[in-house]
Formats: structure tokens, sequence, C-alpha cells
């Protein structure tokens, strides 16, 4: 309990952020709000229905243990009952281990927010914490099966697709040597995928990063069939599905973009006049990034557009909230974001070189998806806050 007080003040946390709608967002001491591990995070998010319990509103909660061979590893999940039972406002979080932190604060500001309020909610809202909480607390994107689960969302058609893209990358992705971190590695790193980047043009490094299903100790491999976390995190949502007519889907991630900026990466496939209307009348006056945009890449079985490709019969708006960190988007910092990706998963099928090249791994991958930067944290609470509550309120009236 120590830790969890010392990781988390509740009160502190309402002082701050009341009255967002109206009032700039004041920042105060961050360490209250980035957990700083798994335990705490999760401890934080099953706090919530004692908090409720004071408000008297309806809400039901849900444990469900993954990987029973590990230790307390859940997806944990709190649904409110709004005052309008055919809207559903959904938040989820830490698809991607180390996108968790983020994903937890700003679920838990949110949260907060609503605690703020006298009122029950408008819509029904539906909060869904660390879909992969191996991930989460080993600090990896991935799960125990590296497995990419934003990508394992997908049809059986998809799980025996071949990505010819990452066919091209495959063999600078997937070193089978320990990683090491010297300029020598950096430059063969660096050289090698410029090259193609010459051969065949930025869009094929972007589509590789879309999800593979053809080499499972490699990079953004998505599996051959749902994962256990994928099976609980459909089935949650399909619960709370019924008698809706429309649904909103945020999906929170960080690593990919502008350093403390929050791009918005609507789905490739939303292209009808009605559906492109749809999502600007929730995120109004805002610029929604598509895979097909030049800095980005389309993606194969992610999480929220499963949510609307399955469910036709509703109107579903799916979003995913991405945080930048080291500018990907640039050169240099899309090659310096790719290198650790493929670093990272070099060191958990082939170990590092030393030590010290265990420790660069770790801290750059740190950086890439949870970085310790003041500035980062408070441009995550400040944009993400203010953009939930914007979609929140337009979904409200819509
Ligand atoms: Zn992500």
């Amino acid at each position: 309990m120590t830790l969890f007080f010392l990781c988390y003040t509740p009160l502190l946390a309402q002082e701050l952020y009341t009255n967002p709608l109206t009032q700039p967002i004041v920042v105060g001491d961050l360490s209250t709000s980035f957990p700083t591990n798994y335990a705490a995070a999760k401890m934080r998010f099953k706090s919530y229905s004692d908090l409720l319990k004071k408000k008297k509103w309806q809400y039901s909660t849900s444990s469900q243990p993954v990987h029973t061979t590990s230790e307390h590893l859940t997806i944990d999940s709190l649904f409110i009952e709004g005052q309008n039972h055919n809207k559903l406002f959904i938040i989820t979080s830490g698809i991607h281990g180390p996108e968790g932190f983020a994903g937890s604060t700003l679920q838990d500001i949110y949260f907060q927010s609503l605690l703020t309020s006298e009122k029950i909610p408008e819509t029904d809202i539906l909060l869904i914490h660390s879909l992969n909480p191996y991930g989460y607390k080993y600090f990896q994107r991935t799960n125990p099966s590296n497995i990419d689960l934003n990508r394992n969302h997908a049809n059986t058609q998809e799980f025996f697709s071949t990505n010819q893209a990452f066919e091209t990358m495959s063999a600078i992705y997937t070193p089978k040597y320990s990683a090491t971190t010297g300029l020598v590695a950096k430059v063969g790193f660096y050289c090698a995928a410029i090259l193609k980047y010459i051969t065949h043009g930025k869009r094929i490094i972007l589509n590789s990063l879309s999800g593979q299903y053809q080499n499972e100790k490699s990079i953004f491999y998505g599996g051959h069939q749902l994962s256990e976390e994928s099976q609980i995190a459909q089935k949650i949502i399909e619960t709370y599905l019924v008698n809706k007519t429309s649904v909103v889907h945020i999906d929170l991630h960080t690593g990919f973009g502008t350093k403390n900026k929050l791009h918005f990466y609507g789905s490739d496939e939303f292209t009808s006049p009605d559906q492109l209307k749809l999502v600007q009348n929730i995120f109004p006056d805002i610029s929604i990034d598509t895979g097909k945009d030049k800095d980005f890449y389309p993606t194969s079985g992610d999480f929220v557009d499963w949510t609307w490709k399955n469910h036709p019969q509703l109107k579903v708006i799916p979003m995913v909230f991405e945080f930048g960190t080291l500018d990907s988007q640039t050169l240099s910092g899309g090659l310096a974001s790719l290198w650790t990706s493929v670093l990272e998963n070099q060191l958990r099928f082939y170990g590092a070189a030393s030590p010290h090249d265990k420790e660069i791994v770790k801290k750059r991958y740190e950086m890439l998806f949870n970085p310790q930067d003041i500035n980062w944290q408070k441009a995550v609470i400040e944009q993400g806050f203010s953009a939930l509550r914007k979609a929140e309120k337009q979904f409200r009236d819509l």
C-alpha cells in the first residue's frame, strides 16, 4: 500500500484537473500522475470502484487473469452507466506494454475528472486498462510470445498473409546475433536502411511496419491466431455493446510522430463520406492522419479497426491517439526509432554483447515509449486530456 500512496494521490489529482473544459489544466507534481510500474498502475485503476461507491452511480468492473502461470497479470475494465445508454465512449490503454504508462495516466485523469462532477456521465463509459499486462510489467511492446497485439485483431486472411514490404526489410529488422550499440553497428544499420530507402522509397519502410505474419522472431509480428489478450479485450467490448447505437473507441499509444505532439490516427479504411463526416463530428478542427498519408503507415489487425469492422450495425468511430517522442517522421528520428525497436527485439532473442549494450538498449527503449521527460509528460496530459474531453462532449451532442 505504501507504494500505491507514493505513486498516487487522488485528492491532488482532483484539485489539479477541475473544470477542464473552461480552464487550462495545471500540471503539478507529475509523479502523482505517471505510475512508476505496472503494479502501481493496476492498483490505482482498481481503486476506482471504491471511489465510485461514494457516488452511488451504476458501474461494474472486471479483472481477468492473463497467462495464469505468470504472477498477477490482469486486464482490468471499468464500466460506468451514463444517462444515455445508446452511446458508449471507450478508452483503452497499454496494448503495447511500455505505452501503458501514458495510457494509464490519461485514463486516470479522465476518471478523476468524472468524479469531480455531481452529475452522472451523459453517455455510458468503458475504460479498459492494460491490454498487454505482461508487456506493461516487463516493459516490452509485445506479449510473451512476441506478438504485437495491435496487429493481432486480424482475420484469417490477414493471419496468413505476406507483407512484401516487410520481406524486403526483413534481414535488416532481424539480425541473428547479440545486440551491439557501438558506432560500427549503428553505421551498418543506418547505411542498410538508407540504401533500402533510396532503392525502394520511403513507402516501403512505412509499409514494412504495418504488421507481418511471417517471422515470429522479428518486429511487428501479429501471430497466427487471436491471442489470449485479444480474446479477452474483444469479449469485454462485446459485453457492453449490447443495445448501443453509436460508439467512440479511442486507443492510447506513444512512440510515433513529432516529439511532444499528439497525433490523431484514423482508420485507413474510412473512405465513405458518411464515415468521414462522423469522424469530423467527433474530432472537429483536428488534422487526422491515416496510413495513406505520406508520413504514416497502414496497419493490419489493429484493435480500434476491429471494433468498427465487426459491428457494421453500429456507428463506430475508431481513433488512435499517438504521442510522439523521437520525431519519427524525420529521417533521423525514424531511423533512430526503428533501430531501437530492432535492438530491443535482438536483445530478447540473442542477448546483448555486453552489460553496457544492454543498458543502452533499455534506456533507448524507454526514451522511445515512456521518456522520463517532464515536458513530454506535460504534453501527454494537457493535449491528451483536452482531446478526450472535447471528443466526449462532441459525442454527447451527436
Ligand atoms: Zn503503440
